[in-house]
C-alpha cells in the first residue's frame, strides 16, 4: 500500500505530533472540534525524513498527493489555483514536532503571479493592496525559496520612493507597487538566470522543497543542539488557505479574549475592524472597534462567535486569545492560544474554572505561579489613572511608590523621619546606602541589573525597585536627573512601578493591598491541599495582624532587637550598654522590662491561639551607639569649640565604650548567644518580660503558645547553658507569681557547627529553626552585604552561581547542611519540630526543598505568606505528579 504523505486537516489527530508536527496536529484537532479554520493539509514529517534520503528531490508520488489535496482545497474553497477571476492563495509554513520558532520564514499568498494579482485587485477592489501582497510575496519567496537577500528588494523601494519624494512605504499607491514588482522580477531574473516561476505548481513544489532544506539550515542545527531536538525527526509543512477581511463590509478582522484579561471577569474582551487585514488591526492605523459593537453589525457572525470562543475556551480549559478573520460573511478562526493575564485575573480565571466545573481545584492551583503573587501583594497604580510614563527600566522589585525625588541616603533617611516620602534616585546603590534604602518608598538606579546592590536589598525589603534605566542621567552633584528634554530636580515628584519597569512623572495614587476573595478561595484550596506550615517573621503587632490577615499560622521569628532600636527607647538601650557599674545597668533594664513586656502582649494578643517563636536579642551591642567615626569629628569639634568640659568627658566616655566594643568581623563577631553568654542579664530581662507577658496575657482570656529561641548556636555548650538560664528564670517567675504556663526552648541552626553537630544539639532543644540568611553567609563564608554589593552579581552573571543565594536557597551546600542536621536531630529526639526562618522561608523553589526534607514549618515576612502558602501546595502537588 502506498505511504499516506498528505494528510487534510480534517484526517489528522492531535495525537499524531511525529507525523504531523506540532502546528500540523493542532490545526488537525481544530478542525475536528468543529471550528472553521481555514482549509489545509500537512505533508508529513516522514516525506521530509524520504526527501533527505532521496538525495533531496520530491518524489513524484508526494506531489500527487500534494495536487490531489489541492484539488480537494479548490472544491472546499470554490477558489482556483492560478485563476485570474477567484485565485485560490495560500500560506506555506514549516512545523516541526517540537517547536523551532524562526527556523524558516512564512510564504504568504502562495499562488500570486502576473494574471493572479489582477485577479485578487478586482476581487478586493483594492488594487494597492493586490499588488503589495504580489510584491512582498516575491519577496518572500525570492528570499526564501531562491536564496536572494531582502537588501536588494529593499533598494528597489527606497529608489522609487526617492524618485517620487515619498519617506514611507505607505505613501506608495497600485502604480508605484507595480512599477516595484517589474523591477523585481527583472532582478529576479538576472540575478538567478531564470524568470521569477508564475505557475502556482512549481511554486507550490519549490516552496515545499525550502521548507523541507530549511530544516538543515545552520540556524535550525543549531537550535535544536541546543534545545536537545534530535535531527532526524524532519519537519512537516503545512498548506492552508490564506483568507481575507477586507473584501468589502461583509469582511472583517479581529482578536478577542474569552474573558477580560485584566479582571478575569468573564466577558469577550477584544477589538475588530471592519473590512481590514489583521496587520490594521495591530499596526494602529485604524482604530478598532470594541468586540461588543460586532453585535450590531454582523449579529450571525457575532452569534457565531460567542459560541465558538466557548466552545474553544472548553475544549482547552482555560482562557484564550483568539484571532479570526470574517471573509464575505464567513468566519474563520486563525488562530487560539492560551491568553497572557495580569495576576488578578489570572486567579479569578482560575477560581471562576474551577466553579464552573471546568477544572479540578488542583490544576487552579497550578496554574498560579506564587512568584506571579508578588504583584498582587504590593501596592498597586490605580488602573484608573492616565500615567505619563517618562522612562522604562528593569522592573527589579515589584510594587508601586511614589515620592519626592532625592539622591542621597542619608538626605532619603533624614527626610522620612520628618514625614515626607522619598524616592531614592542613584546610578547604584552600595551597602553604604543602605539606611537610604529602607528609609525610601521605593529605589530607582540607571545602573545594575536583576541582582544589582539595589535590587537585591529591595526585593529582601519588599520594597519597589527600578535598575538599569540607563534613559536616566543623573547629576548627583546638581541634584538633577535627565531623561531626554525632561529635567527632573531633587524634591520633584515621581512615581515608579517596580513590577512594569515604569517611571511616572508626578505623584499617581496606588493601591493597597489586599486579597481578593478568588485568592481567599485559591489560598483556602492551598491549605487543604499543603502540608508544611506557614508562619510569619513579625516584631510588632501591626505586622503580626497583618501576617494573620494574611494565612500565617503563628510567628516563626520575632527579632527583638527590632523592639530596641525604637526612637524612644535608643537612650536606655544606651544607658544599659553604657552603665559604669550594676546599679546603673540594673536601672536601664528595670526601664526596658516593660516596655519588652507590653509588646510581647501585643503580639501574644495578635496571634492568639497560634505559637509565637521570641528570639533573644541578636545583632552586636555597637549597633546600638552612634558611629564611630561620627563621633570622632563631634569630639574635635567639641574641642575647637571649647564646649562644657562635663559634656566633652562624657563624650569621651562614649567614644571609648564605641571603640572597646569595635569589630573587625561584626557579622562573626560578639552577637547571637554569644552575647547571652557574656551579658546574661540582657537575657534574662527578656526572659523575664517574656514569662510575664504570658501570664498577663493568659489572665487577658489570651491563649499562648511561647518559644523561645537561641540565636547563632554552634556550640551544645552554649545551648545547655542559656537553656539552663531561661528554665531557672521561669521557675524564678512560677515561684514569684504563683502562676504556671508552659513554654519550649529552641535554637537557630545559623552556623555549619550546629548543623554539623545536630545530634548533641537536638538533646538540649524543643526545636531547631533554621536561620538560612545566616546558615548561607556561614556556609559560603559570605558577608552578605560585601557579597551582595561587591561580587555576587558578576558571580551570577559569568554563572559561577546560578541565582543569588540569599533568595533561592543553595540547595547543594547550604540544603545539605539542613537536610543532615533535620536527620540527626530526629535521630535525637522523634519528632523534633523543625522549620526555617530566613528569606528561602517565602521562596518558591527553596520551599520546594524544605517541603521535601520533611521541615515542619516556614516563616517568612508578612506579605509573603500568601506566597509562601501557595508555594507549599504545588511542593505537594508536584510530588503527587511526579509519583504517579
Ligand atoms: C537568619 O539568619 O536566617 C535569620 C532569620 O536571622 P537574621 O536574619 O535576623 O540574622
Ligand atoms: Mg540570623
Amino acid at each position: 500500500m502506498k505511504q499516506k504523505k498528505v494528510y487534510l486537516f480534517p484526517e489528522g489527530t492531535k495525537e499524531q505530533k511525529y507525523l504531523l508536527g506540532g502546528k500540523g496536529a493542532n490545526l488537525a484537532e481544530m478542525t475536528n472540534a468543529g471550528l472553521p479554520v481555514p482549509f489545509g493539509f500537512t505533508i508529513t514529517t516522514e516525506s521530509c525524513l524520504d526527501y533527505y534520503r532521496d538525495g533531496e528531490v520530491l518524489s513524484t508520488d508526494l506531489l500527487d498527493q500534494v495536487y490531489v489535496a489541492l484539488d480537494e482545497l479548490e472544491q472546499l474553497s470554490s477558489k482556483q489555483f492560478g485563476s485570474n477571476v477567484n485565485p485560490l492563495l495560500v500560506s506555506v509554513r514549516s512545523g516541526s514536532v517540537f517547536s523551532m520558532p524562526g527556523m524558516m520564514d512564512t510564504i504568504l499568498n502562495l499562488g500570486l503571479n502576473d494574471q493572479t494579482v489582477v485577479g485578487l485587485a478586482n476581487l478586493t477592489q483594492n488594487p494597492r493592496f493586490a499588488y503589495d501582497s504580489y510584491r512582498r510575496f516575491i519577496q518572500m519567496f525570492s528570499n526564501v525559496v531562491l536564496g536572494m537577500d531582502h537588501y536588494f528588494f529593499e533598494e528597489v523601494i527606497d529608489e522609487i520612493k526617492e524618485k517620487r519624494g515619498f519617506t514611507e512605504d505607505t505613501e506608495l499607491g497600485a502604480e508605484d507597487w507595480q512599477q516595484v514588482i517589474q523591477r523585481y522580477l527583472k532582478m529576479v531574473e538576472a540575478k538567478t538566470n531564470s524568470p521569477f516561476p508564475q505557475d502556482p505548481k512549481i511554486q507550490l513544489s519549490q516552496a515545499i522543497e525550502a521548507v523541507f532544506r530549511s530544516w538543515n539550515n545552520t540556524r535550525a542545527k543549531i537550535y535544536r543542539k541546543i534545545n536537545k531536538i534530535p535531527d532526524d525527526l524532519g519537519t512537516a509543512v503545512n498548506i492552508q488557505l490564506m483568507v481575507f477581511g477586507n473584501l468589502g463590509d461583509d469582511s472583517g478582522t479581529g482578536v478577542a479574549f474569552t474573558r477580560n484579561p485584566s479582571t478575569g471577569e468573564r466577558e469577550l474582551y477584544g477589538e475588530f475592524l471592519i473590512n481590514a487585514q489583521g496587520e490594521d488591526v495591530v499596526a494602529g492605523v485604524r482604530t478598532p472597534n470594541p468586540i461588543s459593537d460586532l453585535k450590531n453589525q454582523m449579529p450571525s457572525i457575532y452569534k457565531q462567535f460567542v459560541e465558538l470562543s466557548s466552545l474553544l475556551e472548553e475544549h482547552y480549559g482555560d482562557m484564550q486569545d483568539i484571532e479570526f478573520t470574517v471573509e464575505r460573511g464567513k468566519l474563520y478562526i486563525l488562530q487560539t492560544r492560551s491568553g497572557k493575564r495580569t495576576a488578578q485575573a489570572a486567579v479569578k480565571i482560575a477560581v471562576d474554572l474551577v466553579d464552573e466545573g471546568k477544572i479540578k481545584k488542583e490544576e487552579a492551583l497550578l496554574r498560579i505561579d506564587p512568584d506571579q503573587m508578588d504583584q498582587m501583594l504590593h501596592p498597586r497604580i490605580d488602573p484608573n489613572v492616565t500615567l505619563k510614563v517618562i522612562a522604562k527600566g528593569l522592573p527589579a522589585s515589584p510594587g508601586a511608590a511614589s515620592g519626592n525625588i532625592i539622591f542621597d541616603a542619608d538626605e532619603a533617611e533624614r527626610l522620612t523621619e520628618k514625614g515626607e516620602k522619598v524616592v531614592l534616585v542613584r546610578p547604584e546603590t552600595t551597602p553604604e546606602d543602605i539606611h537610604g534604602i529602607l528609609a525610601a518608598q521605593g529605589i530607582l538606579t540607571s545602573r545594575g541589573g536583576m541582582t544589582s546592590h539595589a535590587a537585591v536589598v529591595a526585593r529582601g525589603m519588599g520594597k519597589a525597585c527600578i535598575c538599569g534605566c540607563d534613559q536616566l542621567k543623573i547629576d548627583l552633584r546638581a541634584e538633577t536627573v535627565t531623561i531626554g528634554d525632561l529635567t527632573l530636580q531633587k524634591g520633584d515628584q515621581i512615581t515608579i512601578d517596580g513590577s512594569t519597569g515604569q517611571i511616572i512623572q508626578g505623584n499617581v495614587p496606588l493601591i493597597d493591598p489586599n486579597l481578593s476573595l478568588e485568592f481567599e478561595q485559591l489560598l483556602k484550596w492551598a491549605d487543604e491541599v499543603r502540608r508544611l506550615e506557614v508562619r510569619a517573621n513579625a516584631d510588632n503587632p501591626t505586622d503580626a495582624t497583618k501576617a494573620r490577615e494574611f494565612g500565617a499560622e503563628g510567628i516563626g521569628l520575632c527579632r527583638t532587637e527590632h523592639m530596641f532600636m525604637e526612637a524612644d527607647r535608643i537612650p536606655i538601650v544606651q544607658q544599659m550598654i553604657l552603665a559604669e557599674n550594676e546599679e546603673e545597668q540594673k536601672d536601664a533594664l528595670a526601664k526596658l522590662l516593660p516596655m519588652q513586656k507590653e509588646d510581647f502582649k501585643g503580639i501574644f494578643s495578635a496571634m492568639n491561639g497560634l505559637p509565637v517563636n521570641i528570639r533573644l536579642l541578636d545583632p552586636p551591642l555597637h549597633e546600638f551607639l552612634p558611629n564611630m567615626e561620627e563621633l570622632v569629628v563631634e569630639l574635635t569639634k567639641m574641642q575647637v569649640e571649647k564646649v562644657n568640659p562635663q559634656q566633652y568627658v562624657a563624650k569621651e566616655a562614649l567614644l571609648k565604650k564605641v571603640r572597646a566594643l569595635h569589630e573587625f568581623n561584626p557579622m562573626l563577631g560578639h552577637r547571637g548567644c554569644r552575647l547571652g553568654m557574656t551579658h546574661p542579664e540582657i537575657y534574662e530581662m527578656q526572659v523575664e518580660a517574656l514569662f510575664l507577658a504570658v501570664i498577663e496575657s493568659k489572665k487577658a482570656g489570651i491563649t499562648v503558645i511561647p518559644e523561645v529561641m537561641i540565636p547563632l548556636v554552634g556550640h551544645v555548650q552554649e545551648l545547655k547553658a542559656l537553656r539552663r538560664m531561661v528554665i531557672n528564670v521561669g521557675e524564678r517567675i512560677q515561684q514569684e507569681t504563683r502562676e504556671s504556663f508552659e513554654y519550649t526552648i529552641g535554637t537557630m541552626i545559623e552556623v555549619p557547627r550546629a548543623a554539623l553537630t545536630a545530634e548533641e544539639i537536638a538533646e538540649q532543644a524543643d526545636f531547631f529553626s533554621f536561620g538560612t540568611n545566616d546558615l548561607t553567609q556561614t556556609t559560603f563564608g559570605f558577608s552578605r552585604d560585601d557579597a551582595e554589593g561587591k561580587f555576587l552579581h558578576t558571580y551570577v552573571e559569568q554563572k559561577v552561581l546560578p541565582e543569588n543565594p540569599f533568595i533561592v536557597l543553595d540547595q547543594a551546600g547550604v540544603g545539605s547542611l539542613i537536610k543532615m542536621a533535620t536527620v540527626a536531630g530526629r535521630r535525637k529526639k522523634q519528632g523534633l519540630k523543625t522549620g526555617v526562618c530566613g528569606e528561602h522561608g517565602g521562596e518558591k523553589s527553596s520551599i520546594q526543598f524544605f517541603h521535601d526534607t520533611g521541615l515542619d514549618y516556614v516563616s517568612c515576612s508578612p506579605f509573603r505568606v500568601p506566597i509562601a502558602r501557595l508555594a507549599a501546595a504545588h511542593a505537594e502537588l508536584n510530588n503527587s505528579v511526579k509519583k504517579n
